[in-house]
């Protein structure tokens, strides 16, 4: 039975900034679910680390890592969840903090991480045969393996499979850490290996170094293959084509279901879609908008530019000035575009509702009570969010590219079929046209609505398909 040890920055239930975090959860728990042994390691963030999952924590051991002249100390602990066992690493000069990520010192907080991974499995005595790793945080790995634990003999058989969450983040250093912090040499460092640019980048490490590369999803997989998509990766992405697929992320269907979400004022299923209407009015009232019978566009989204948040800033005046409907947005983020959302709810008070924070339930409200989702990112990995809302019968209205052309069919008015609506053209003109025309379809013709909430709730978004291509690509690497 293949045996793999999941590495990643954030984890749920623990911590999650957005749609890794989601991942690190629940693939893991379908490829246990599919028979792969499998474990999972994440940083210990001390400070963030639930309440409730405290008591269940234990001490396993601790050492030292070498991050260049510093000895550092590195606690494993570890906890089991639903079957899994978790490895938590812990260093409260590295990890014990407020946030995530975005500190000066992230380049040698996950080299830290990286290294103590390594030095970590034959302690724990868990040496898989594929270490899974996600983004930069964890892509350098297979250069570590190479270059500096070489000499570990019972880590020679180990494969590398490397998930690529989002190109945007790629860990870029200054060369000088090779020594400072890695004590690794330099032959790695050439254009065919871990330079770009004369820096370290640790995400083109992993694509070059990993024997196998993977996003999630097949559009994302090829559009990062050309310029527009690939953020100066994308020469490197074709040389290695040949090890690249697309993997679409699922959702949690039992957590994300209308039929017993207790976040929900009424709960709901595809044949009787009535209570919706409660959920709706319910929304509304949370957030301060009249209870009037107009549709209601939500977005659930981090406020920045990947997530078309300017574009529909762009899109929004003109729209609401000529349209009866409501824009419910749930988001944190770039603090201009936080700003720009709070003037538009001041200047229509009835028509806008901006709630700047993070807030899982309300986030279920809104994927329930609204009737149309927004979703104009400029570009889509995979998107989750854009599933969670067809799973409430809200119809997406997205931007067809990566993980949202995989996803959603756009609505097509002469035969009826699809399960959203969707858009080329990246301009607000395009998007407010698009706004329009399904406000219209909504207000004129409830039965076609009905049908389209009705496809929207149909398809099985969970994980169990894409738990089974892993394990194909576990298998190939392994043979
Ligand atoms: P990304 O990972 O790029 O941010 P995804 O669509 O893949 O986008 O995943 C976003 C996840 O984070 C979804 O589960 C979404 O509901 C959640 N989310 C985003 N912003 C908020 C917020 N302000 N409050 C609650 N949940 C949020």
């Amino acid at each position: 039975m293949t045996k793999v040890l999941f590495a990643a920055a954030e984890a749920a239930p623990f911590y999650k900034t957005g749609g890794l975090g989601d991942v690190s959860l629940a693939l893991p728990r379908a490829l246990r679910a599919a028979k792969t042994t499998i474990r999972v390691v994440i940083p210990y963030y001390e400070a963030l680390f639930p309440e409730k999952y405290r008591d269940q924590v234990k001490d396993l051991l601790h050492f030292t890592v070498q991050v260049g002249d510093k000895a550092q100390y590195c606690g494993i602990k570890t906890l089991e969840l639903d079957g899994l066992t978790y490895y938590l690493i812990d260093n409260q000069e590295y990890f014990g903090r407020e946030d995530l990520y975005g500190y000066w010192d992230d380049g040698e907080r996950f080299a830290f991480f990286q290294m103590a991974i390594c030095e970590m499995l034959e302690r724990v005595d868990y040496i898989p045969d594929v270490l899974h790793l996600n983004d930069w945080h964890t892509a350098f790995i297979p250069v570590l393996l190479k270059e500096k634990y070489y000499w570990i003999k019972a880590y020679r058989h180990i494969k590398t499979v490397l998930t690529i969450h989002n190109m945007q983040f790629q860990g870029i250093y200054d060369p000088i850490i090779l020594d400072s912090l890695f004590k690794i040499g330099w032959q790695t460092f050439n254009e065919e290996g871990i330079a770009f640019y004369g820096q370290v980048n640790f995400l083109k490490a992993g694509i070059n170094f990993a024997d196998a590369v993977n996003t999630v999803s097949p559009t994302y997989a090829q559009e990062i293959q050309t310029p527009q998509f690939g953020e100066r990766l994308d020469g490197v992405l074709r040389a290695n084509q040949g090890k690249l697929s697309g993997i679409m992320n699922g959702i949690d269907m039992k957590l994300y279901d209308p039929a017993t979400d207790a976040a929900l004022t009424a709960t709901y299923t595809a044949k009787d879609l009535a209570p919706k209407a409660l959920d709706k009015a319910a929304l509304q009232t949370a957030v301060g908008l009249p209870e009037a019978d107009v549709p209601v566009l939500g977005v659930v989204s981090r406020l920045t530019t990947q997530k078309g948040m300017d574009l529909l800033l762009d899109a929004l005046d003109d729209f609401l000035k000529a349209q009866p409907a409501q824009v419910v947005i749930l988001g944190t983020g770039d603090p201009a575009l936080e700003h720009a959302f709070e003037i538009y709810q001041l200047a229509y008070p009835d028509q806008v509702a901006a709630q700047i924070k993070f807030d899982v339930k309300l986030a279920q409200q809104i994927y329930a009570g609204s009737d149309i989702f927004l979703m104009p990112s400029a570009f889509e990995p995979s998107g989750l969010s854009q599933m969670m809302a067809m799973r409430y019968g809200t119809l997406p209205l997205v931007h067809l590219v990566g993980g949202l052309k995989d996803t959603v069919v756009p609505y097509n008015e002469y035969t009826g079929a699809g399960t959203g609506f969707g858009f080329d053209d990246y301009t607000p003109t395009v998007l407010r046209k698009i706004m329009t025309m399904a406000v219209n379809l909504y207000a004129q013709d409830p039965a076609a609505w009905r049908q389209l909430q009705q496809q929207a709730m149909l398809p099985d978004f969970g994980w169990a398909k894409s738990a089974k291509k892993y394990q194909q690509v576990y298998q190939t690497i392994m043979s």
